[in-house]
């Protein structure tokens, strides 16, 4: 049989292993940061109705710009965004893939500062687009002196600013995107996934719109939203990046009940968002419980938290698991990241930890 390897494949696509977040059926899983609570009643019943209203219609095409949907989602951002200022796919991955093959490709270079979204260099390679990794300082820090030396020495096409930063969790300060977005020459791409879980007082680069007319923030339902499944991913920038990104979206990549269903939940944006308080309750009760324990912790603005000082962070991962509790192994020796969910979980997870560490 034909393996891999004797296909031929695409030089810088040899040797890369696709995404491969483990899916395993485990009684406690904290490993990719999906929302822990199910769809309240209220919105089944609402997504229910609205893709319902769309089932005798399939025979035609949906609407290939998602037009009411995207004022939906421009309404929930505000910031005095119109639908012009945004773009849907499915997933905010789509829409990462959407952004490298208009900007990136082959003969120009994205640059990301790692530890930082396992997705962006994957994007970047699949667009046949040059990945640069410009670091971040062994606290996971990136200061605006290093990030714009990277800008300036690799004249990258496209930026990743990952903010809040996954795996770590932390915010980036506003005056490094700013810094970034004033120096760069190409596109500076903003992924925002986890922005409604930010601490008090963390603003957004959405403000920066206005300025910064080669900025993109993408956001997700995916996380707060608790709508992982229905893929559902978003940008916000100028109206011309959302022209640009047409020339290279599948005719109707959104499919009519996929926009239904989204327009249904932004509906219920309030209820949907319910859970957020209570999850950063979680994180933040994480934060100081491992603290408590002597571990180092990263800050965290996110649905989960960077816990590191592990002698053998792989087999505590593996003892985790044995325990029911499935978290997440970035590749960073020393470091686990485990997702925020429901006190429940916590609970769980403490357990399996003090078990695992013991
Ligand atoms: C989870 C995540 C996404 C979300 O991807 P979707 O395709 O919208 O589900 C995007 N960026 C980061 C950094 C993430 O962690």
């Amino acid at each position: 049989m034909i393996e891999l390897n004797d296909l031929p494949l695409r030089d810088e696509l040899k040797g890369v292993r696709p995404y491969g977040a483990p899916q395993l059926d485990v009684p406690v899983r904290l490993n990719t940061n999906e929302n822990s609570y199910p769809v309240p009643d209220e919105v089944v019943d609402a997504i229910a109705k609205a893709v319902q209203g769309e089932l005798r219609e399939l025979n035609r095409y949906p609407d290939r710009d998602a037009v009411a949907l995207r004022a939906d989602l421009a309404g929930y951002l505000g910031h005095g965004l119109t639908g012009a200022n945004v773009w849907a796919a499915n997933g905010s991955n789509e829409i990462l893939q959407q952004l490298l093959q208009v900007f990136g490709g082959p003969g120009r270079t994205a640059l990301g500062f790692t530890p930082a979204y396992s997705m962006h260099p994957l994007i970047t390679t699949g667009t046949g687009t040059r990945w640069v990794d410009g670091l971040r300082a062994e606290d996971f820090s990136l200061s605006v002196e290093h990030a714009l030396a990277q800008v300036r020495k690799h004249r990258p096409d496209v930026v990743f600013l990952c903010s809040p930063n996954n795996p770590t969790g932390t915010a980036m300060p506003m005056d490094v995107i700013e810094a970034v977005a004033a120096e760069a020459p190409g596109m500076v791409i903003v992924d925002e996934a986890y922005a409604e879980f930010a601490r008090p007082g963390t603003p957004s680069a959405l403000t920066l719109l206005p300025v910064y007319p080669r900025l993109v923030v993408t956001r997700t339902m995916s996380k707060a939203f608790a709508l992982a499944g229905a893929r559902l991913g978003y940008l916000a920038a100028a109206p011309a990046v959302v022209d640009a990104v047409q020339l290279v979206r599948l005719p109707y990549h959104l499919s009519a009940l996929t926009q239904a269903a989204a327009r249904a939940a932004l509906g219920c944006a309030e209820t949907l968002l319910g859970t957020v308080e209570a999850i950063k309750a979680q994180r933040d009760r994480i934060v100081a419980e491992l603290g408590s324990r002597g571990l180092a912790v990263a800050a965290s603005d996110a649905n989960f938290v960077l816990f590191g000082g592990l002698a053998d962070s792989t087999a505590v991962w593996r003892r985790m698991l044995d325990h029911g509790v499935l978290i997440r192994d970035v590749g960073l020796p020393g470091w686990l990241r485990v997702t925020a969910g429901t006190p429940e979980e916590t609970d769980a997870f403490l357990a399996a930890l003090d078990r695992s560490l013991s």
